[in-house]
């Protein structure tokens, strides 16, 4: 199966309602779509946002990349020398994870397609049937309190919340939902590097003090600020995750050898793919670090070779945030893993079993 075309197109799908965090507020999902077609009529799909303030990149790098350096590249390569492959995609250029990502997701679902298999069935199988938390934006306690009340009536049993912005008001925030949903749903926080390595002590001791129970913080500091999740982890009895201070499996070791945080969070747009997604997972569970598979604002190309990255990788991968099919209006992607609140079902077709994707824009 020989790669003889490659084509990019444009992917839109707005939110239900804004998603907003103490880095940015968001309103639509916008995605690159890579599409790599074989001399046997098959198509690798693959997906990349811009998340500039995480990743740094943007739509415009991630088709640059994708042009002058994959498509060359990949261009009368066969698709089963993936692990040939994926070293040079790393290799061609550095950074741009979310560019590697878009043409490594693409890659392994050829790959899968070419054996017929499902592509968590060829990371070495697993459950097909998973479970997300729900992200609740950083908003007015009473909205908050609202959001969550809704997503608990809806199934979730897991809420994250979003914090970070000041952290008067975000102990008052996390206080509130607490009490709304106690017993009903475990909290996770995510403070996207909003709080300095005291408050976050302060806010997270005062909690635990209080008697909120909460399952695990996400990147409570800045990102390059291993010493401050350091700091943090020491101190308080709450996991502490690595989000963006974590890209490749160099900064997971880093942070698991110098016990800068208790659970690492893979996205594939940090680690550049799925290569990296797995030995990250592999170098983890040496360490019996557990790790929890997320995504960024994207479309559900990416979200689903996330789950299926994470279903392979239990029980080491114990924690999924996979959550933002849930809070776009629509899937524009035909086949492939279905989502219906907290339910993430992974297809039994080959590959990704993506069909067809509707409202794609191809670029010229
Ligand atoms: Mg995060």
């Amino acid at each position: 199966m020989k790669i003889v075309d490659v084509k990019l197109g444009m992917l839109q799908v707005p939110l239900v309602t804004p998603f907003k965090t103490a880095l940015r507020t968001v309103e639509c999902v916008e995605d690159v779509i890579v599409m790599l077609e074989t001399d046997t009529g098959h198509v690798g799909y693959g997906n990349a946002p811009a998340t500039a303030v995480i990743t740094g990149d943007t739509h415009g790098s991630v088709i640059e990349a994708v042009r002058k350096i994959y498509t060359p590249l990949l261009l009368g390569r066969d698709v089963a020398d993936l692990n040939s492959l994926t070293r040079q995609i790393e290799s061609a250029m550095i950074n741009n994870t979310s560019a590697k990502a878009a043409v490594e997701i693409a890659l392994y679902d050829l790959f899968a397609q070419s054996y017929k298999t499902p592509l968590y069935k060829i990371l070495g199988g697993g459950e097909s049937s998973l479970t997300t938390d729900i992200t609740i934006s950083v908003d007015y306690i009473d909205k908050m309190v609202a959001d969550a009340e809704n997503a608990v009536e809806r199934g979730f049993e897991i809420l994250k919340l979003k914090v970070g912005k000041d952290i008067g008001l975000d102990i008052e925030r996390i206080k509130a939902v607490y009490a709304a949903v106690k017993g009903r749903a475990l909290l996770r926080l995510d403070a996207n590097q909003g709080w300095s390595p005291k408050q976050a002590v302060m806010a997270i001791r005062g909690l635990e003090e209080a008697g909120v129970l909460l399952e695990l913080v996400e990147q409570p500091v800045k990102a390059g600020n291993l010493e401050g999740m350091r700091y943090i982890s020491e101190r308080v009895k709450t996991p502490i995750m690595a989000d963006e201070s974590i890209f490749g499996p160099h900064e997971v070791m880093d942070v698991i050898q110098r016990h800068a945080a208790d659970i690492i969070n893979i996205k594939l747009m940090k680690t550049g793919g799925i290569s990296n997604a797995l030995k990250i997972a592999d170098l983890a569970g040496l360490y019996d670090v557990e790790c929890m598979v997320g995504c960024m604002l994207e479309t559900s190309i990416g979200v689903s070779a996330a789950a299926h990255v994470a279903a392979a990788k239990a029980p080491i991968v114990s924690k999924l945030d996979l959550d933002v099919p849930s809070l776009c209006q629509f899937d524009p992607v035909v086949g492939g893993a279905t989502y219906k609140d907290a339910d993430i079902i992974l297809n039994e077709s080959p590959g990704l079993g993506i069909e067809k994707i509707d409202g794609l824009q191809l670029l010229a």
